[in-house]
């Protein structure tokens, strides 16, 4: 019997264990994909520490990308041997008034990967086809791997923000890193906003061609047509009202967040607005990865081995690197007392 190597957690707040068990066999509309790379995401943070309801146990893991080991009996669009990438929506319900409107993102009853399905934090997983994307042939696993999430919800961000050419991202971590990269390409001037006092963090910013980076307790040199914020701290938002313009929006990209603290309507007024951003549909996918496969997008990412997903994930959530924390399983053969591992090494890495 075929093994595969996973990292579970049993509860919020637990460790994630190790364990090797039965590969398992994809339902109709499912692939079985040997994962090369899975990003860790900072929404993997909240479902290890219980802020989104998750179903326990589970994998974590939703920026996955690898190669269709096998395929369920009514799976159409992808054959054994193709490469594809495995995103955080998982599956809609189709009938739903948002599924019927066209925006399955919002849908009453999704599954999210690594949330409340499995997900990719191992050797092989599951997933619906009908969700998954093609990957640019052109893109490696590893820096492909955090354009699933990061780079995804970041595009739906952009295009929420509107067509003002002053950019403000608040947390300059996998998203913003990506999406600075985007909107240059677009033209637009990009403002990065760290923590107070990270000067490592905004020399990463302007080494990526942001037009100016400071700490997000300053107000940029101009003011903004768009925030797009990205760490989970309530704090931000009335800070990024300040820094809009007239009619400017400030678009909360995270899934979860601390309390907005109050603030006066004077800062709202003038058709200033806030809105969040909900998860993806497929057409932000296909919208997403056309526009990356014909771009310069190139992600700086960190691998670590499978294994070591704790420390990636601590090294996410201290805040010690810049770009984005990916996980590489390595090779498991045979049952599980045979299994010896040699993983790969743990390094930072630029490219695609
Ligand atoms: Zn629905
Ligand atoms: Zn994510």
């Amino acid at each position: 019997m075929q093994h595969r190597r996973v990292m579970r957690l049993a509860r919020p707040g637990a460790r994630l264990e190790s364990v090797v068990e039965a590969i398992p066999v994809p339902g109709r509309h499912q692939l079985l994909v040997e994962v090369g790379a899975c990003g860790v995401c900072r929404t993997d943070l909240h479902v290890c520490d219980g802020d989104i309801p998750a179903h326990y146990p589970i994998i974590p893991g939703h920026e996955i990308v690898g190669r269709v080991t096998a395929i369920g009996s009514d799976v159409t669009n992808f054959l054994p041997g193709d490469r594809v990438g495995v995103p955080w929506l998982g599956g809609t319900c189709g009938r739903c008034a948002f599924c019927r409107s066209g925006r399955e993102n919002l849908c009453d009853a999704p599954v999210f990967t690594g949330c409340t399905v499995d997900g990719g934090y191992a050797t092989h997983a599951l997933a619906d086809a009908r969700y998954c994307f093609a990957i640019p042939p052109e893109i490696d696993d590893v820096s492909a791997a955090p354009l699933l999430c990061a780079g995804l919800i970041g595009w739906r961000a952009l295009r929420l923000a509107g067509e003002g050419k002053r950019i403000g991202l608040y947390g300059f971590g996998a998203a913003a890193h990506l999406l600075a990269q985007v909107a240059i390409g677009q033209a637009r001037d990009v403002y990065a906003f760290t923590r107070p006092g990270d000067d490592r963090g905004q020399s990463f910013a302007r080494s990526l061609g942001c037009a100016w980076a400071g700490g997000s307790d300053e107000m940029p040199p101009a003011l903004l047509d768009a925030a797009l914020i990205f760490a989970p701290v309530g704090a931000l938002v009335p800070l990024a009202l300040k820094a809009v313009t007239k009619g400017g929006r400030v678009v909360c990209a995270g899934i979860h967040m601390t309390d907005i603290p109050s603030f006066p309507y004077a800062d709202l007024w003038g058709e200033r607005s806030i809105l969040s951003v909900a998860n993806l549909t497929r057409e932000d996918g296909v919208g997403f990865f056309q526009a990356v496969g014909q771009s310069k997008v190139r992600a700086v990412t960190h691998v670590f081995p499978l294994e070591e997903a704790e420390a990636a994930i601590a090294s996410l959530r201290e805040g010690r690197v810049d770009g984005a924390v990916v996980l590489v399983p390595s090779p498991l053969a045979g049952p599980a007392s045979d299994v010896e591992t040699t993983v790969p090494s743990r390094g930072a890495r630029v490219g695609a």
